[in-house]
């Protein structure tokens, strides 16, 4: 940790905190554990003497840094610009080979080792498939439930399989893109079926759309956890995958947010800027086109607007604006209703807080009295979707190239 104080733009960015308190209400961590260590500016501070050396990081310092989800809340809000996400990630990376949580740290590098592969993450998801069908999951889960509630929730968040993995090879390769569609990994597992509806839902649009097959992971997780060289590996490979001056589609707010940081990630890559430029969110490149075969459906439709998308993106409310300028009624969620919980890894890392934020949110969605959530992050989808089968729920979570999905025949 010591060696941070030798990164200036690390210190630089802690030493701006003036300790306002202007994002500490805000914090989806604060919300659950109430706790200064576990507040933005609390973090803030901690991160700091740890990088002066006044303060040697033990385990509950780690603690600290694990319960915070990533979401960026605090940065958007700062008045004084702490760079908030690139001080907790150097933190992660600074404290990858400390002594504390070691099983923990083994188990998720092998995990997003798995991640960072998309014929192991293909070969997982079809593994799972008649798994989750002959509900062997639930099985297990019944087993477990009695010794480990935390187990029990980590094996009820696990993402279900939706179809079948998409193939980078079973899509459009066109020549003269105006799109490029980035697959992702998790997401080209298990929800398959989204990445062929965002391709339809693009070429509804007018779109020339291309899937580069040398694409990988985008490293979010990677970088989260601290892998930062793993990242960089990533993020080159994509740099080179995406070449070109087509748009690039990313239908997940947490990978898109984290690919508009390979400049920062690659600061001395000069492909990485231009890259950044082009990254557009499905929701930036549909909407009513002449002749156009999407149609308006009846149906109360609500929307989540992932922190990944309102914060730093400030892509709030885009995926509203599609969906009403095509005729669909939505129904708004309370403002406050607040974080999922999902965070990448943050839901089977630390379950019990995460179900603490989950469920206040599907309350408030419950009560809109819609028939549909709206998502467009993986990971708050999937984590929605095991909430609402938990409270058996008659309200559907779908991303929103499924609604707007010319080829569903499907009564969404
Ligand atoms: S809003 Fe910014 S300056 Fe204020 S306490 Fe939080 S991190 Fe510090
Ligand atoms: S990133 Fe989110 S959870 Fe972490 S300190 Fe900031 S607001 Fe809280």
């Amino acid at each position: 940790m010591k060696a941070l104080g030798a990164d200036k733009l690390f210190l630089e960015g802690a030493m701006r905190c003036v300790r306002c308190s202007v994002c500490v209400a805000g914090c989806p961590s604060y919300s659950v554990f109430k706790t200064e260590g576990d507040s933005p500016r609390g973090r803030v501070q901690l991160m700091r003497a740890a990088a002066l050396g006044t303060l040697v990081p033990d385990a509950r310092f780690e603690e600290h840094m694990d319960n915070c989800l990533g979401c960026r809340a605090c940065e958007d809000i700062c008045p004084s610009g702490v760079p908030f996400g690139y001080l907790i990630d150097r933190t992660h990376a600074a404290l990858q080979h400390s002594g504390y949580h070691r099983l923990r740290k083994l188990a998720i590098r092998l995990g997003l080792g798995v991640i960072a592969n998309r014929s192991a993450v293909t070969f997982v998801a079809w593994l799972l498939r008649p798994i989750q069908w002959l509900r062997l999951d639930r099985f297990v889960r019944l087993l477990v439930a009695p010794f480990s509630r935390a187990t029990a929730r980590r094996i009820d968040a696990l993402p279900r399989v939706e179809g079948t993995p998409f193939e980078l090879r079973d899509a459009p390769q066109t020549d003269d893109p105006d799109v490029m569609m980035f697959a992702g990994c998790v997401m080209a597992g298990a929800l398959g079926d989204v990445q062929r509806a965002t391709i339809r839902s693009l070429e509804a649009s007018g779109h020339r759309v291309s899937t580069p097959l040398d694409q990988r992971c985008c490293g979010a997780l990677h970088q989260h956890a601290g892998l930062r060289d793993e990242a960089r590996v990533l993020a080159r490979a994509n740099l080179g995958a995406f070449a070109g001056d087509a748009e690039v589609c990313v239908n997940s707010a947490g990978c898109a947010l984290a690919m508009k940081g390979y400049a920062k990630l690659l600061p001395d890559d000069p492909r990485a800027a231009g890259f950044v430029s082009r990254i557009r969110d499905l929701s930036e490149l549909v909407g009513p086109a002449p002749g156009r075969p999407i149609r308006p459906r009846a149906l109360r439709v609500a929307v989540q607007d992932a922190c990944h998308h309102r914060n730093i993106q400030r892509l709030g409310g885009s995926a509203t604006k599609v969906l009403t300028e095509l005729g669909v009624e939505v129904v708004p969620v309370p403002k406050g209703a607040g974080c999922c919980g999902a965070a990448g890894l943050y839901s089977a890392v630390n379950p019990d807080p995460a179900w603490a934020l989950l469920n206040p949110l599907l309350d408030a969605i419950e009560h809109t009295g819609c028939d549909v959530v709206v998502a467009s992050n993986p990971g708050c989808l999937m984590f929605m979707r095991a909430g609402l089968r938990d409270r058996k729920s008659s309200v559907r979570v779908v991303h929103l190239a499924e609604l707007l999905d010319p080829g569903d025949t499907r009564e969404t």
